[in-house]
């Protein structure tokens, strides 16, 4: 299986390069001239685009890349992405080109009314063999995605869709918000002691310059508060942020996402 490398992009995106042999598949590449200078200076041929949503820091360079080098572009079939090949939709599965690795299609919905998902299991003998998953701008490291086109209710949906799986997955999402988000957790669940050695460990890496992506499931499930909008102390946080009484894990997700949209 690949090696999957970030080609950091605009000021916080990270395009995620898998890399076999001398072949390399792209996620997201919304500008393609860092893509085009990893490809040339390590003389790797381009196999395929994979796109999670029609953002333009997602899409941006795929027709760049295109003029490169005629591949396959992978992309959600609700949304309009530039030079698509295959339209995806939830239960669909790829087997990406030149890379080898099968990659099963998730719907996730909310940022974007057709934002799609990528989760495959590279062999066990590779990349420690865990899982990955590839989720753009639905799941973030210790965040979650605007709503741009969907409700709270299909972005809870599909959240939880993302918490099923495998606690090991690598989750590869596309910015590198961590800090920002773990301020806000913080706020939410002060006395989570997982969170506070998340946040530590997290700026750490930052301080050495190193991404803080990708982060696995588990962390995320244990200190993610958009993942923990039915734990009794996000719960309670959410009510009294919002004032009232919330019925639902749905409104209290709901909450908190537009708590985050003004903190
Ligand atoms: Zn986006």
């Amino acid at each position: 299986m690949a090696t999957i490398i970030p080609v950091p992009a605009f000021s916080d995106n990270y395009i995620w390069l898998l890399r076999e042999g001398s072949n390399a598949a792209v996620v997201d590449p919304g500008d393609a001239a860092p893509v085009a200078a990893y490809l040339d200076r390590e003389r790797l041929a381009l196999t395929a685009i994979i796109n999670t949503h029609h953002h333009g820091d997602h899409v941006g360079g795929n027709e760049d890349l295109l003029a490169r080098a005629a591949v396959p572009v992978f992309g959600p079939a609700r949304e309009r992405i530039p030079g698509i090949t295959r339209g995806l939709a939830g239960g669909d599965t790829i087997v990406i080109p030149g890379i080898g690795l099968e990659l099963a299609v998730l719907d996730v919905p909310g940022h974007t009314a057709g934002h799609i998902a990528y989760f495959g299991r590279p062999g066990p003998a590779d990349e420690g063999g865990a899982p990955v998953a590839f989720v753009g701008d639905t799941l973030f490291a210790g965040g979650c995605g605007r709503l741009f086109e969907g409700t709270p209710a299909q972005m809870f949906e599909s959240l939880s869709r993302l918490a099923a799986l495998p606690g090991a997955t690598r989750v590869y999402c596309a910015h590198e918000y961590t800090l920002a988000n773990l301020r806000f957790a913080r706020a939410v669940e002060p006395g989570n002691a997982a969170l506070a050695r998340r946040q530590e460990r997290e700026q750490a890496k930052r301080d050495r310059g190193e991404p803080t992506v990708p982060s696995t499931l588990a962390d995320e499930l244990a200190t993610n508060p958009f993942l923990r909008a039915a734990v009794p102390e996000v719960f309670a946080a959410a009510q009294a942020h919002a004032g009232r009484a919330l019925a639902t894990p749905v409104e209290a997700f709901a909450a908190l996402r537009e708590w985050k949209n003004h903190f």
